[in-house]
């Protein structure tokens, strides 16, 4: 019986935001459990589950955590018997702290434990980024091909279906890779809209061709200060001349777009934003606060936006949601005060006290949830009609049960103000309206502005007159 493993550690993590990321703050499933998270596993094959770890967003990963979790996978890769596959199973933009290139560094790993036969093939977030080791140590590598990314579980099943149709029929598929020379936020690359939904139309086309295995376009992810951080492009298949070609085709479609990828929404200034969303009547008007985004690997606690918000009255007088800030000691106060009863605390500004420290907040707390899953504790803080959710945790708000669960109603608010991006589909369908406020923050939107030293240079838009590069996609290793 064929035997593939199951591995992989997943978090994207901003080198800009001054959160760490600790082994609390994964999720690690081993045996049963990690086998569960897959719906789709061929029964003919045995799978053997190793270690799966996986995390909201957040800033580099600490090096004690990588180092557990990584000697954890290679210990139990040495006692599992041999493998005929491997599936690595990640996101793609994982920092740890004194490393570049942490995916390679772990794939390494792991091929110094299984060898050079053992069929790998990863699946990957187009947020990832792939690096010439990255690519050389992996077999078949695919990514999403939407964002937001509705089809993140279609692509871990493909991932793995060519994977075991590899083991079946043999032999290593061929590879071509090339790096393109830009490099984007995710908001600027939704694949609803134009230029990303043509260039990933291509993906599909590419992959029908006789030759072709798989094509898989990533963005990148923008928030890390490392070489790998660039849009890339791999064609997996068996015929050198086709996937090279197409590699080349997919590059150069990338680049020839690059100047019209733009904001998914207006943009402005947090005032801005809020002035037009006051003067429109579309209800309920949502506002993302975007400099902070938690799953883009925002601290959840940068206080700034919250600090403009209380300053404008005609805020306070509309009924609107603030979702979210992180505060452990002011959740924990408004939770000792109870419901009705006022609290003066001070709010964020801790952990990200860059752009601002934290916030002064005298409030009632109007909801408590002792039991939040992600969150911990969730409370609502009122100030007027302004209602500020304050979380133990950092905890994305992209669902209206997450407004629901603390007595908050989306639907019927004038303005929304989310820590997020895009707008993910639930909030996306509700909102009437959408801005995206530029705000500060570990994943401010505004990229020219966060100081990247480390990244390749050139690279668009950082040095928007360079030259054209020529794309000759590496398919030799
Ligand atoms: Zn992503």
């Amino acid at each position: 019986m064929t035997r593939i493993g199951i591995a992989g550690i997943a978090i994207e993590s901003s080198t800009f935001s001054p959160h760490r990321t600790t082994v609390d703050d994964f999720r690690v499933t081993r045996g049963a459990d990690l086998l569960a998270r897959y719906s789709f596993l061929d029964p003919s094959v045995e799978w053997v589950p190793l270690l799966h770890a996986v995390s909201l967003p957040g800033g580099a990963v600490t090096e004690e955590t990588y180092a557990a979790l990584s000697e954890e996978i290679y210990a139990r890769l040495r006692s599992c018997g041999p493998l005929d596959g491997l599936f690595f199973d990640i996101h793609g933009a994982m920092s740890v702290v004194g490393r570049v290139d942490v995916e390679a560094d772990l794939i390494e790993g792991i091929r110094a434990v299984i060898g050079p036969d053992v069929l790998v093939s990863a699946s990957m977030d187009l947020h990832g980024n792939v690096s010439h080791r990255l690519a050389r140590a992996l077999d078949l590598i695919t990514c999403y091909r939407k964002a937001p990314h509705t089809d993140a579980w279609d692509t871990r099943e493909r991932a793995v279906r060519n994977l075991v149709d590899r083991l079946r029929d043999g032999g290593k598929p061929l590879k071509a890779w090339v790096q393109v020379p830009v490099l984007l936020p995710g908001e600027k690359t939704s694949t609803r809209i134009e230029p990303a939904r043509s260039v990933y139309a291509l993906v599909d086309e590419v992959e029908a061709l006789p030759g072709v295995l798989d094509a898989a376009i990533w963005v990148g992810y923008a928030w890390a200060d490392e070489p790998r951080c660039q849009a890339a492009i791999v064609v997996t298949g068996d015929d050198l001349s086709v996937i090279t070609a197409q590699a080349s085709r997919l590059a150069q479609a990338y680049w020839d777009a690059r100047h019209d990828f733009a904001f998914v929404a207006p943009t402005g200034s947090l005032a801005e934003c809020v002035t037009q969303a006051l003067a429109s009547p579309a209800r309920p008007f949502f506002i993302s606060d975007s400099g902070d985004n938690p799953t883009a690997g925002g601290a959840g606690d940068t206080s700034w936006s919250l600090r403009e918000l209380l300053g404008m009255p005609s805020v306070l007088a509309q009924n609107t949601i603030y979702a979210q800030i992180v505060d452990p000691a002011a959740t924990a106060a408004a939770v000792r005060a109870g419901i009705g009863q006022q609290v003066t605390v001070s709010v964020g500004g801790h952990i990200d006290s860059g752009p601002c420290g934290p916030v002064p907040l005298t409030a009632v707390v109007e909801a408590i949830d002792a039991n939040d899953p992600v969150a911990g504790v969730a409370v609502v803080l009122g100030v007027q009609g302004l209602k500020v959710i304050v979380t133990e945790r950092r905890k994305p708000y992209h669902l209206e049960s997450d407004f629901l669960d603390l007595g908050l109603s989306p639907r019927t608010a004038d303005l929304v103000i989310v820590k997020i991006g895009y707008l993910e589909p639930e909030l996306y369908d509700m909102a009437a309206d959408w801005l995206l406020a530029l705000t500060p923050g570990g994943v401010d939107q505004d990229l020219l502005r966060l100081g990247h030293v480390g990244i390749q240079r050139p690279m668009f838009p950082f040095d928007p007159d360079m030259p054209p590069p020529s794309f000759t996609p590496v398919s030799t290793w």
